[in-house]
């Protein structure tokens, strides 16, 4: 597929800070008063110190970060390249298209290593009360436009495979479109449900169902007060395999830059452990932590993030074949006490428990751990649906949320320009991404969008204040 039509120009403010940032770093001028007035000069190029950026964490975050940073540079320097061959001369137009770039991403585990590759992909904008969450429309599109993303990526190699007759098969889902239902579960839920409903976006709508009609989209349900709200818009997603992809579609990004002319564009994924941020110094422009849970592991934020940790078991269950009647194709995913997430006519995830200041960050389970899951999660879910007696248990995985302070705005994550905390005498910028809570999949498009804008423009300026807030908090 191609990626152009997902490549967009940053807004005019940021495009211009961005565009006289890479002046400067790209060796068109040595700094941003003298990148102002490049027009005015005719000065030959000069060689370009390659850019160089580190991502840490190969979740949610971390490769929203990479894609965005990619996408960026690539309209900067198609716009650059138009700037230069505009006003002024060949020469240096053709260096702006070669100039270098190195995305390095480190994640000790792999793709979907941490909290992200365990998660129960579940997306809707909406608080358990169903109002919007903060800045829930732009988190909505950027998320959806991630997925069409990854999902293009999947869905041009499969048709590349079966055009080249290969063997391997892609063809898995990457995303479930069958909507979420959350039947009310008290009297009182009934009505604040219903109103905030109201309130709802166009792009992901909530409907007030009573019993008989949301029992017409999920046989059996347990509709105790006559009520259930229901998001046909809301997705789940396989999320192993939406990194997998993502990480695909960064490749793929490189590649057409390259074929576009503008080469020497590289991006490497290391399974490697960082151990200390001051290792990177030096080497990089900007260094992007996007390490989860375990961010505070690392000596210079010991101690510097206001995250609390919470650790999460969900349990894979299937439908065994001798039980006739399959899942809807078109059911939807049920959030209650317990949610589950359907991906298949005969399989589901079912979640979460939420184990507080649990340091375990291992995503295996225990046998014991498994069954005082189960024993918490099967009562929750099948108050609401019943059926789920008959599924039986595959496996469990565990996940380590990195829970951010609740703030009036709610549980927002946290982003920052992190150099006065590491210190050091170097000339790279460390910035944090994280705090993504039980949310991560709904904020990582959008946030990650800004992070990658702040990085490259040298600006934390561009990212919204309630979420750099936390900084200035002691
Ligand atoms: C059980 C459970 C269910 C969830 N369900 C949902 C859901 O349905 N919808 C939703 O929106 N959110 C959900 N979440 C929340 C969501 O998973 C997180 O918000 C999100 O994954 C956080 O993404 P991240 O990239 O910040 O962190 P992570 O996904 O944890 O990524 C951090 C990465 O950094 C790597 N790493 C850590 N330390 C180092 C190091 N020192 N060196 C190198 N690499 C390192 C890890 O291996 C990991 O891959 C769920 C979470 C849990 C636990």
């Amino acid at each position: 597929m191609s990626y152009a039509s997902f490549i967009q120009i940053p807004n005019a403010t940021l495009f211009l800070r961005c565009r006289k940032s890479l002046l400067v770093r790209h060796g068109f001028c040595s700094n941003q008063r003298s990148a102002s007035s490049l027009v005015s000069s005719s000065s030959s190029s000069r060689a370009q110190p390659p850019l160089r950026y580190a991502v840490l964490g190969a979740g949610f975050a971390g490769l929203s970060v990479a894609w965005h940073l990619l996408q960026v540079l690539l309209s900067l320097s198609l716009s650059l390249s138009l700037f230069l061959s505009t006003f002024s001369q060949n020469s240096q137009c053709q260096a702006s298209k070669e100039s270098h770039l190195c995305i390095d991403i480190y994640d000790e585990i792999g793709i979907g290593g941490g909290a992200s590759g365990v998660s129960g992909g579940l997306l809707h904008p909406y608080s358990p009360k169903a109002k919007l969450l903060w800045r829930g429309t732009e988190c909505w599109k950027e998320c959806l436009k991630l997925l069409s993303i990854a999902e293009g990526t999947v869905g041009s190699m499969e048709a590349d495979r079966v055009a080249r007759d290969l063997d391997q098969d892609f063809d898995e889902l990457i995303v479930w479109r069958r909507g979420i239902l959350r039947p009310a579960t008290t009297l009182k839920n009934v009505d604040i449900l219903n109103e905030n409903a109201q309130n709802c976006l166009g792009s992901c709508r909530i409907e007030s169902l009573n019993k008989d009609t949301a029992r017409s989209l999920i046989p059996n349900l347990c509709v105790p007060f006559d009520s259930a709200i229901y998001m046909p818009e809301a997705v789940n997603i396989h999320p192993q395999r939406y990194l997998q992809a993502l990480f695909l579609a960064c490749e793929n990004l490189v590649k057409e830059m390259s074929a576009l002319g503008f080469g020497g564009k590289e991006i490497y994924l290391h399974k490697k452990s960082v151990n200390k941020l001051l290792e990177l110094a030096g080497e990089y422009n900007a260094v992007i932590i996007c390490l989860g849970a375990k961010a505070d592991l690392l000596p210079e934020l010991l101690g510097r993030l206001p995250l609390r940790t919470c650790r999460g078991v969900v349990a894979h269950l299937q439908l065994p074949k001798d039980i006739g009647e399959e899942y809807g194709e078109h059911s939807p995913s049920i959030l209650s006490d317990a949610w589950l997430a359907v991906r298949g006519p005969r399989s589901l995830v079912m979640g979460s428990t939420w184990e507080w200041r649990s340091r375990n960050y291992s995503p295996i389970v225990s046998a014991e751990e498994a069954s005082n899951a189960l024993q918490e999660l099967l009562p929750k879910a099948s108050s609401v649906y019943p059926d789920i007696q008959n599924w039986t248990f595959t496996r469990a995985m565990a996940g380590l949320r990195a829970m951010p302070p609740l703030t009036p705005l709610g549980s927002l994550p946290l982003l920052g320009c992190m150099d006065d905390v590491v210190g050091g005498n170097h000339q790279c910028k460390y910035w944090f991404f994280g705090g993504l809570g039980s949310r991560g999949l709904l904020y990582h498009g959008w946030l990650g969008k800004l992070m990658a804008q702040a990085v490259i423009s040298c600006n934390e300026d561009v990212l919204p204040s309630e979420l750099t807030l936390w900084r200035k908090m002691k």
